[in-house]
């Protein structure tokens, strides 16, 4: 029977498990016979006694690494957690793998079989397999919820017999799926929404959640591979900052989420811009995990500067370890059906979802961009 674990997660602050028991009971049902980590789920709400009732077993962590066909796991292994993982096994986590180029060469020269849940290709067919989309709405939603609980006024307005309230305005850089929801849930809350993005194919999308698009003259084609922004030139960013700190100035809160996959983020916030902006405004730099957007972002620290707060929180989903664990395990799930057939592990050679989210096999570094980076 092939064995399947799932451990507790062990970085610091990572609050989600690989598999929920929905998604236990469906592993146990195809066949799995399934291991999870004592107190695995415990912090996104889900006890123990809910993958028992699920047909899973409960163990210790050591026990579970040495007996495993298959791990599930949410953050990039640590360096412990590498060394447990035995040769030939199928290994399903977070790698980031373009910042962690030591652990894609430790996981390959342990040989292990790793599917890099970011690699899945952002493609039509692979959409229920996205953990980068599930977990950034996740983070697009908690940073506006964040910004709302901090503010110190109303995002909606509101007619009092004390007088009118004006609606907060909120201003969201990037468009891809996390500014999106932010967009979608600050309109919800009744705030007013400006959104900017390098590109220009979004401005449909943001009009139709009730944004304002901030137009940017000389719009470079910053549309690249999979629909990804192109990291653009220091010009553009200049001329883009130009307009962006008038937008800043009148913001009561700033939701930072432009990426460019594999670079740095863009910094789109100066320091000067933070100045000119509103004392008691606040920015939540979703990007902080990846450089920040804004040059005066520090990870997992607030800091106040000329009276603006500003929040960089590098682990949202993680915030909301319910729900995030949820969506995260049906990704897995539904990326797990491509690679087991008639109860065995076996890799469709030619199904471009699995291959192009292989990243480790045979003791090499099979993903064509890492492995390039790799050899360096
Ligand atoms: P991302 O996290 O890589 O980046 C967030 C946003 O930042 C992007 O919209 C990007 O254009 C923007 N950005 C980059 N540089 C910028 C700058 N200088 N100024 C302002 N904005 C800047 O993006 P994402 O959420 O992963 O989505 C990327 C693309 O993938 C989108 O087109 C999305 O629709 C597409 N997508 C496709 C699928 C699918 O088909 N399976 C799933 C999810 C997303």
């Amino acid at each position: 029977m092939t064995t399947l674990f799932v451990p507790k997660e062990s970085r610091a602050g990572e609050r989600r498990v690989a598999a929920s028991p929905e998604v236990a009971k469906k592993l146990v049902q195809s066949g799995f016979d399934v291991r999870i980590e004592r107190g695995a789920g415990d912090e996104a709400g889900f006890p123990g006694s809910a993958f028992e009732a699920a047909g899973a077993r409960l163990v210790d962590s050591p026990d579970g690494y040495a007996t495993a066909d298959l791990v599930l796991k949410v953050a990039p292994p640590t360096d412990e957690e590498g060394e447990r993982i035995k040769s030939g096994v199928y290994l399903f986590s977070l790698v980031d793998p373009y910042r962690n180029l030591g652990l894609v060469r430790r996981l390959a020269s342990r040989g292990a079989i790793t599917f890099a849940m970011e690699l899945v290709p952002r493609t039509t067919r692979a959409q229920s397999m996205d953990v980068l989309s599930s977990q950034a709405s996740i983070a697009g939603y908690k940073a506006v919820v964040l910004a709302a609980s901090r503010l110190g006024k109303y995002f909606p307005q509101l007619m009092t017999a004390a007088g009118t309230i004006p609606p907060a305005r909120v201003v969201v850089l990037g468009a891809g799926v996390a500014g999106l929801q932010a967009l979608a849930t600050a309109r919800r809350l009744g705030a007013v929404v400006e959104v900017s993005d390098v590109r220009a194919a979004v401005k449909e999308q943001v009009e139709s959640l009730g944004g304002r698009f901030i137009d940017l003259p000389q719009m470079p084609t910053a549309e690249g591979a999979g629909g990804y922004a192109k990291e653009v030139s220091k010009e553009f960013l200049d001329q883009q900052r130009a307009i962006l700190t008038a937008r800043l100035a009148v913001a009561d809160v700033v939701i930072t989420t432009a990426q460019v996959p594999g670079k740095k983020a863009p910094i789109l916030v100066t320091k000067e811009m933070v100045e000119a902006m509103k004392p008691g405004a606040i920015v939540v730099d979703i990007a902080a995990g990846q450089g920040g957007n804004c040059e005066l972002t520090s990870p997992d620290r607030e800091m106040t500067f000329s009276g603006v707060r500003i929040l960089g929180p590098s682990n949202l989903p993680a915030s909301m370890p319910g729900d995030a664990s949820l969506l995260y395990s049906r990704n897995l799930w539904n990326l797990l059906q491509l690679v087991w057939k008639d109860k065995a592990l076996a890799i469709p050679e030619s199904d471009d979802v699995v291959m192009g989210t292989l990243l480790t096999r045979g003791g090499k570094v099979v993903h064509p961009a890492i492995a390039a980076l790799v050899s360096g």
